[in-house]
């Protein structure tokens, strides 16, 4: 069994789709086995986003992922990691595949519904920032 994080971001959380976006997921059979919904705070949200930090798109992501509520959420399952994010589709959602999270829902590439690990050493440090808030 793996485990992996995944946040249900503030455009997705502000039109809705919480309940249709946890269907998806525990229909592709993860179970969501932590979850909160809550606001981030700006400490939180450049730590999340480290690897990021030099990226001309840096203090967009974290500005946009503070922007509004969040759920914060531990999926467990096979493969979690890669099962979770070929749920997700592409990070741009004009590349996603028909059927995907990132597809159906999302807004656009910056505003794109959901965020998931992705690989091991990321989901273990990803649970281990967002543990405290569970
Ligand atoms: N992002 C962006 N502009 C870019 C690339 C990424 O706004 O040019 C955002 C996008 O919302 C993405 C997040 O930054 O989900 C983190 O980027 P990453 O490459 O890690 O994509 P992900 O792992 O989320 O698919
Ligand atoms: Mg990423």
């Amino acid at each position: 069994m793996e485990t992996t994080l995944c946040i249900i971001k503030p455009d997705a959380v502000k039109n809705g789709f919480e309940n249709e976006i946890n269907q998806k997921i525990t229909a592709s059979g993860l179970e969501i086995i932590k979850s909160k919904k809550i606001n981030l705070s700006e400490e939180i949200a450049k730590n999340f986003y480290n690897e990021h930090a030099s990226k001309p798109f840096f203090s967009e992501l974290v500005e946009f992922i503070i922007s509004g509520e969040v759920i914060v959420q531990v999926l467990e399952g096979e493969n979690a990691i890669k099962s979770y994010r070929a749920l997700m589709g592409a990070t741009n959602p004009e590349e996603a595949e028909e059927g995907t999270l990132r597809k159906l829902f999302a807004e656009s590439l910056s505003r794109n519904a959901v965020h998931g690990s992705d690989s091991q050493e990321s989901a273990a440090r990803e649970i281990a920032i967002m543990s405290d808030l569970f």
